[in-house]
C-alpha cells in the first residue's frame, strides 16, 4: 500500500546560525528546521533518486500513477512551507532549486512584511523562480472559533489578496494551527481552493479526499534516518496515534483551555496562538 501513497513534508522557517526565529516559544521553535539539515533532507532525496513536488505536481502525480497503473513517480514527496517566513525565499529556495526540486509555499496574507515574514515583493520573486503560492489565511487564527463572515474573511478573502499580490491563480489552502472542522471545509471549496492540507499526519493516496489533505510535519532536529524512513511513509503509526489523542482533548476542552494546558505542561509560558 505505502509505494503508492506520497508523504506531503510540511516545514516552517529555516533557522539560520545566525539568525533568530519569528518567535521563540517553544511551540513554535520545535517546527524551526535549520537551513543545513533541509539542505541534508533534500540531498537526501537526490541521493536516493527521489524528487520534490509542489501540490499540484503531486496531486498530478496520482492522476498519472491511475493512468499509468501506478508504475510512475513513486519515489516522490511533496514539500510544504507554512507561515510565508522570509527563510522561504531566501534559505529554502535556493536549495530546492540546486536540486531542480518544487514546492509549495503557504503563505499568511496578514503577515507580509512583518519582520522575519516575506514582503509582498518577495513572495512575487518566490512564484516567479517557479514555485507555488498557497494560502494559508489571512491572520493565522484558529479557523474553528470563527463565525461565517470571518471564516469567509479567512479564507475567499486572503485568496482574493493573495491573487492580487501574485497576479496568479493560488489553489492550495493549508490550515493555520491545524485546525479545521466540516465548516472549515465547506468555505475552503466555496473559496474555489482546489485543496486543503491539514497537519494531520499520514501519507496521501489518488482516493484521498483533496480537502482533507495530511502531512508530515518536519521538527526541529529530524535525524536524515527519520526523514528517510518519513519519505517511505514508515514509522508514522505513533505520530497518528498521540494526535488522536490530542484531538479528543482539544474537542472536550476546547481551544483556549487546551493552549493553556499544554503550556502549562510544557512547563514555560507559551504563545496561545502557536504558529505552526
Ligand atoms: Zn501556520
Amino acid at each position: 500500500m505505502a509505494e503508492h501513497g506520497t508523504v506531503f513534508f510540511m516545514y516552517h522557517e529555516l533557522a539560520l546560525p545566525d539568525g533568530a526565529p519569528c518567535h521563540r516559544e517553544l511551540g513554535y521553535t520545535r517546527y524551526v528546521v535549520s537551513a543545513s539539515d533541509f539542505r541534508k533532507h533534500m540531498e537526501e532525496l537526490a541521493r536516493e533518486g527521489w524528487r520534490a513536488m509542489s501540490v499540484t505536481q503531486a496531486m498530478q502525480s496520482f492522476y498519472d500513477k491511475s493512468v499509468a497503473g501506478g508504475n510512475v513517480g513513486n519515489k516522490s514527496v511533496c514539500v510544504t512551507f507554512d507561515d510565508g517566513c522570509e527563510t522561504d525565499l531566501l534559505s529554502a529556495a535556493p536549495i530546492l532549486q540546486e536540486f531542480g526540486f518544487g514546492a509549495t509555499f503557504y503563505i499568511t496574507v496578514g503577515f507580509l512584511g512583518r519582520p522575519g515574514y516575506l514582503s509582498e515583493t518577495q513572495v512575487r520573486s518566490l512564484g516567479s523562480l517557479g514555485f507555488e503560492i498557497g494560502c494559508h489565511s489571512l491572520t493565522h487564527p484558529y479557523l474553528t472559533d470563527l463565525d461565517d463572515a470571518l471564516l469567509r474573511d479567512e479564507t475567499a478573502g486572503a485568496k482574493d489578496r493573495l491573487e492580487q499580490i501574485t497576479g496568479a491563480s493560488v489553489e492550495h489552502f493549508s490550515c493555520p494551527g491545524g485546525r479545521w472542522d466540516r465548516r472549515v471545509v465547506a468555505a475552503v471549496k466555496a473559496a474555489k481552493f482546489r485543496t486543503m492540507a491539514t497537519s494531520r499526519t499520514g501519507m496521501n493516496f489518488a482516493a484521498t479526499d483533496p480537502f482533507r489533505l495530511t502531512r508530515v510535519a518536519v521538527l526541529s532536529g529530524t535525524s536524515l534516518d527519520v526523514f528517510r524512513r518519513e519519505c517511505r511513509g514508515q514509522g508514522l503509526l505513533q505520530t497518528q496515534f498521540k494526535e488522536k489523542v490530542r484531538d479528543a482533548a482539544r474537542l472536550v476542552l476546547g481551544n483556549s483551555t487546551y493552549d493553556s494546558l499544554r503550556s502549562l505542561l510544557l512547563g514555560r509560558k507559551e504563545s496561545p496562538d502557536p504558529l505552526h
